[in-house]
């Protein structure tokens, strides 16, 4: 082929002017494909006539222009790059080096090297970067050669080891030279420069050159956004926000960066530039780098262990709970002593990293994955258990047939869950005495006080004769509401003394709307006195005022206030709750409007994030002020109604304290889990004394998760007592403006696990208040007591019917002095013949448990849904009964759930993490559950299914983990074994039909992959030990649904409870799908459904699916609000950086050709 183009030295040929039509040279070209570029290629590198090589270099930089990526990708994979870079170092050799040759090289390279990824490797390889570098020296004012020159070098630091090579050449410095304040010319040039600077500064021995310039680049930037009024350079601006955010990297940067008056720059040019939408990502950026200079605080506790202490009889050998007894004294584990954050940054790099090497947590061993063959407990020693399991040897002969015994008897050591118990006061906090909380602004209680003594508490009901529940319903055809209304029942709480009755009452009668907080059941003690001359004197005039309790009796048929009292009275709990909290004791009616998934407004993240840094710029305006505090005796100051009141001393509650920031601000720190310094998550707390209509700003500042549905929709749940009182008591979905986003708070490397550096996390959420003297209910999920699940205990027994067979008993006594509730349901046999015996005797048991994580409410929701269905009625739960015997473990962390835990029980350990092996000692409930199922193995009576209940707290609908061998076999890749595993498919049965019946029930989300962290849960412990192969984990999301009927809802209990219906009803067609004389053999049964091996595969083509019980931390959503990096524009594609980027290229271009 033949090129003919005009000796010409210093110009681009024009296409006018050859001789032949460039469009047929393209032509010839293109036809022959690659070809062509070969030619170009072989001459370009075998010539030595430099008029060639021009001609050749005009050629390319025409054809890689038009031609796009496409065609550069051919050049890159002819070798092209090597042959341009060659000709880089033949020509540097030239003395004086040829400025044309040079400019048309580095012009190519400069299209060519974005496209080759090993551009920065190929050309330090050749020796490049020097030649580059001394160009751009030498012509620092020859702007024609500077730029291409400039564009190259950008490509060549992209590499981080170049970065460093050309940092000890003084590039960095020479970049410094070329940006400067703000001028309309060479924008290009210093546009290419910041980019370049910035990527040298991801070097951090790069950024440690350019600490020195910070206050230029601050300088810089204050110019530019001062003149660019017109914002037509954004991205130069943004470019040098890219440089300061690579320096404050490091420690100095940040130094210098605060020194420089960084925060105060950053933040008024921000502010700013908020009403231009386009300028979003400049504000993003200067967030970005003014959060992450922050300076860290303490959080405001003296120690970040649990408020309250439980002294184990056994403290563990080993692990956290081990370290937390022999922590020295006087260690401060709030804050590092010296915050080494060079430390974080390496750290925040490992991070990323666990994130994408998802895969490592699963068990590769397959030893670990087959059954485990030898029972470690020799049967006599099981042999206790059977008393657990009368219904299997029953025989019905001495009973009278419509009163079925129930084993509370058979089980001396409990205590009948509605005996009145003293809450004891041998176990007097040793660590500290703890106070109740504050009335009327007077402490009641000084700290000698004896703990109260719950059985002063009582409730009566108002005399004026319409005292009794069951004569005061409302009418059936009455809509809700307005039933509710008319059959408010007047219902006074009366403190006067164990017998009390009624004759005190109208004395202690109050005016209903005015409500202290938490009046039902603060009485007892010294502060029965105070609280009932208080009354007395509010109550002037009012006329026989009572507290208005909403008659939930027709919508709650197993709730009962003055039950719950009672229940509350045997509930032992390690602060030694005296107060009951309102939610409780009226009940939750689920509300019939629909609750949507919250869309996230833009920016909300941002504003909260600018209202922490005003706290650092205008420190004048923070009040700082404690309104409430576990961690000290005296009572806090309550003022005239400048502050709003806090409360968490009941069930469940658990906030340590608030701190009023601002007028309508606080910060509010969550306790931790009893012997722990961390899993601080759940929240339960009381709220009042607010102001209507005044827009409140809630933080909960010590949060751990480095995620939360928070950002995706969920939001906070309100209980109003005004509400409740006016005939809606319930919780609602409640809070604008919510966001989660890691904050200025450090966080010691003794709570991080041994990490250093470590922030917590901010979950925010806004709130206007409509009611005056309300007292309002702030949670995290539905609550779900332990005395709430006795008093639905007790409800249930009276559904039983005279073919229900029920039995309650204690399987244990927990570490705090609680019951561990077992039951026994099926269908009495139909008659005493030996064949129904046999039947009821033989019937597969159906094994299930839930609330082993306590801040997991939801759990406790879709097992009361599952109690009730099958204690119902219907012809399907007979049914079910007849099917089946159930043993349920509906609770199995009540002193965590009593106690407002998130994740452990007292023994401060997460329990199900201890189903291997399980101390009598310190996790009973584990221990015995297990020696049950341990029990029904050794007498060949394992269940047919095992299930587990939890809550999500990061995925969304309602799903389960079961255990594979063989789809964990293929997660791994273990081909070699595979072939010779058989396996049984009826694990999936299950999920699959609730697939299809449950709308909450996501099939996608089930994975049955064994993980290595979840070895010593119930879920694998079961399947491996006990041989369960339907083994499952049932999680129900904390937040919403994204697919089927409730899509877009978030979820509330009505559809949590149904889910715990639908569960039985899957059971039963379960049972139909597996043939009764099968079922007693039911390891060798196989139930292959016909699309099996389609959702296996798309199970296997999907590896998120199999990530992961409980511990979110490798879960990513699809959308990334990532808490961690915040609105950081970088990667998203409509950030007005990319709008512009065409236009600025295009100028490049221009220059170029
Ligand atoms: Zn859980």
């Amino acid at each position: 082929m033949e090129y003919r183009y005009t000796e010409r030295s210093s110009r681009l040929v024009e296409p006018a002017e050859r001789s032949t039509s460039p469009e047929k040279t393209r032509k010839e070209i293109m036809s022959k494909g690659s070809s062509g570029m070969e030619v170009i290629l072989a001459t370009l590198e075998n010539t030595q006539d430099l008029q060639t090589i021009l001609n050749i270099l005009y050629i390319l930089n025409e054809l890689l222009t038009v031609g796009g990526g496409r065609r550069i990708g051919v050049f890159v994979s002819k070798g092209g790059t090597g042959i341009l870079l060659q000709l880089v170092i033949s020509a540097s050799k030239e003395s004086p080096p040829s400025e044309e040759v040079m400019l048309q090289l580095h012009s190519v390279l400069a299209k060519v090297g974005p496209k080759d990824r090993k551009f920065g490797v190929k050309a330090r390889l050749n020796g490049a970067l020097n030649v580059t570098v001394n160009l751009l020296k030498q012509n620092l004012q020859n702007h024609k050669l500077l730029l291409p020159c400039l564009l190259v070098l950008q490509v060549y630091s992209s590499n981080t080891v170049n970065a460093v090579s050309l940092g000890k050449n003084g590039v960095v410095e020479l970049m410094f030279k070329i940006i400067g304040p703000y001028s309309k010319k060479n924008t290009s040039l210093l546009k290419v420069s910041l980019d370049t600077l910035g990527a040298l500064l991801k070097s951090k021995t790069n950024a440690r050159r350019a600490v020195v310039h910070v206050p230029v680049l601050l300088y810089i930037y204050h110019d530019w956004h001062r003149n660019d009024t017109c914002h037509r350079h954004i991205l130069i601006r943004k470019g040098i926000l890219g440089c300061l955010k690579n320096i404050t990297n490091i420690k100095l940067g940040r130094k210098a960066f605060i020194d420089a008056d960084g925060m105060r720059i950053l933040y008024n040019t921000s502010t700013e530039c908020l009403p231009v939408r386009t300028l979003d990502p400049l504000i993003n950026t200067s967030s970005l780098i003014m959060r992450k200079c922050f300076p860290k605080n303490r959080l405001p506790l003296p120690t970040i262990k649990s408020v309250f202490h439980h002294q184990l009889l056994r403290v563990p050998a080993g692990g956290p709970v081990a370290q937390l007894y022999n922590q020295p004294l006087g260690v401060d584990d709030v804050v590092d002593e010296s915050d080494d954050n060079e430390d974080a940054e390496a750290e925040n790099e490992v991070e990323e990293k666990d994130h994408h090497a998802g895969n490592d947590d699963i068990e590769t061993d397959i030893n670990k994955l087959r059954p485990k063959e030898t029972h470690s407990r020799p049967f006599e020693e099981l042999k206790i258990y059977e008393r657990f399991f009368m219904e299997l040897s029953e025989d019905f002969q001495v009973l009278n047939f419509d009163n079925p015994k129930r084993g509370v008897t058979a089980t001396p050591a409990a205590p009948k869950s509605h005996r009145q118990i003293i809450v004891p006061t041998a176990q007097a906090l040793p660590l500290k005495n703890h106070t109740a909380a504050p009335l009327q602004g007077e402490c009641p209680h000084p700290a000698t006080v004896p703990p109260l003594d719950l059985d002063t508490i009582n409730i009566t009901k108002d005399q004026d004769g319409c005292g009794d529940h069951t004569h005061s319903r409302p009418h059936p055809g009455a809509g809700l509401e307005q039933e509710l209304v008319q059959g408010l029942e007047r219902v006074a709480l009366d403190g006067a003394g164990p017998q009390g009755g009624g004759g005190g009452v109208n004395k202690h009668n109050r005016q209903s709307p005015i409500l202290a907080a938490g009046v039902a059941a603060r009485l007892g003690g010294e502060g029965e006195e105070m609280l009932a001359e208080e009354w007395a004197e509010e109550e002037e005039g009012g006329e026989g005022a009572v507290l208005q309790v909403p008659d939930t009796a027709l919508l709650l048929p197993l709730h009962d206030p003055d039950l719950y009292v009672e229940m509350v009275k045997s509930t032992c709990s390690v602060p030694q709750f005296s107060e009951v909290a309102y939610p409780d004791y009226f009940g939750h009616v689920a509300p019939t409007f629909r609750e949507h998934i919250l869309e996230r407004v833009y920016g909300v993240q941002r504003t909260k994030i600018f209202q922490d840094i005003e706290r650092l710029i205008h420190p004048n305006d923070i009040l700082d002020k404690v309104v409430y505090d576990l961690d000290i005796q005296s009572c806090p100051v309550i003022d005239g109604g400048e502050s709003l009141k806090f409360n968490s001393q009941f069930e469940s509650g658990n906030l340590r304290k608030a701190v009023q920031v601002r007028k309508f601000e606080y910060d509010l720190v969550l306790n931790s889990d009893i012997n722990s310094n961390h899993y601080h998550q759940w929240f339960y707390f009381e709220v009042s004394g607010m102001r209507v209509g005044a827009p409140y700003r809630f933080n909960i500042i010590n949060c751990e998760k480095s995620n939360s549905q928070f950002n995706y929709g969920m939001q906070v749940l309100m209980y109003s007592v005004q509400e409740a009182i006016s005939g809606r008591p319930r919780w609602v979905r409640t809070g604008t403006d919510i966001c989660y986003y890691k904050n200025h708070f450090s966080r010691s490397s003794i709570a991080a696990g041994g990490q250093k550096g470590k922030s917590y996390y901010t979950m925010t959420f806004s709130m206007t208040f409509n009611h005056k003297d309300d007292v309002c209910y702030f949670a995290y999920h539905y609550p779900y007591t332990y005395s709430t699940l006795k008093m639905h205990l007790q409800k249930l027994e009276a559904l039983r019917t005279p073919q229900t067979y029920l039995r309650e008993d204690v399987l244990c006594e927990t570490l705090g002095g609680n019951s561990c509730p077992l039951l026994t349901i099926t269908a009495m046999p139909e008659s005493t013949s030996n064949d129904q015996i046999c039947q009821f005797r033989n019937r597969p048991l159906v094994f299930l448990s839930s609330r082993v994580h306590p801040g997991e409410t939801n759990a406790s929701w879709v097992m009361k849904g599952t109690l009730e269905f099958l204690m119902g009625s219907s012809p399907l739960a007979q049914s079910l009964r007849e099917a089946y015997i159930f043993k349920i473990v509906p609770m199995l962390n009540p002193d965590g759930v009593v106690n407002g835990n998130h994740r452990c029980s007292l023994s401060g350990e997460d329990l199900n993490r201890q189903w291997q092996n399980p101390s009598p000692e310190l996790h009973p409930t584990i221990y015995h559950t297990k020696s049950l199922l341990q029990y029904l193995a050794a007498i060949q009576r394992a269940p047919l299914v095992f299930c587990d209940y939890h809550g999500h707290s990061r995925k969304k609908n309602v799903f389960m983990y079961g255990c594979s061998l063989k789809e964990t076999v293929w997660e791994t890749n273990i081909s070699a074994t595979s072939c010779e595993l058989h396996e049984d498919l009826g694990y999936r049965t299950l999920p699959k039909i609730l697939s299809q019946m449950a709308p909450a029930f996501s099939m996608a989300s089930c994975s049955f992959v064994v993980e290595r962290s979840k070895e010593a849960t119930a879920r694998v412990v079961v399947w491996r030990e006990i041989g369960v192969q339907r083994s499952y984990t049932m999680e129900s999301t904390l937040c919403g649904c994204d697919q089927g009927k409730y899509k877009g809802l978030q979820i509330g209990t009505r559809e949590l409870e149904e889910m715990g219906a639908q569960f039985c009803v899957a059971l039963l067609r379960l049972k139909r799908q597996t043939s009764p004389l099968k079922l007693r053999n039911h390891a060798h049964l196989l139930d292959v459904e016909s699309d099996l091996m389609e959702t296996r595969c798309k199970v296997s083509s999907n590896p998120s699916t199999y990530l992961l019980e409980d511990e979110e931390q490798s879960f990513m959503e699809e959308v990334d609000y990532s808490a961690e990096s915040g609105d950081e524009p970088d990667n998203d594609p409509n950030t007005a950086d990319n709008h512009l980027s065409d236009s600025e290229s295009n100028k490049h271009r221009d220059s170029l050709t």
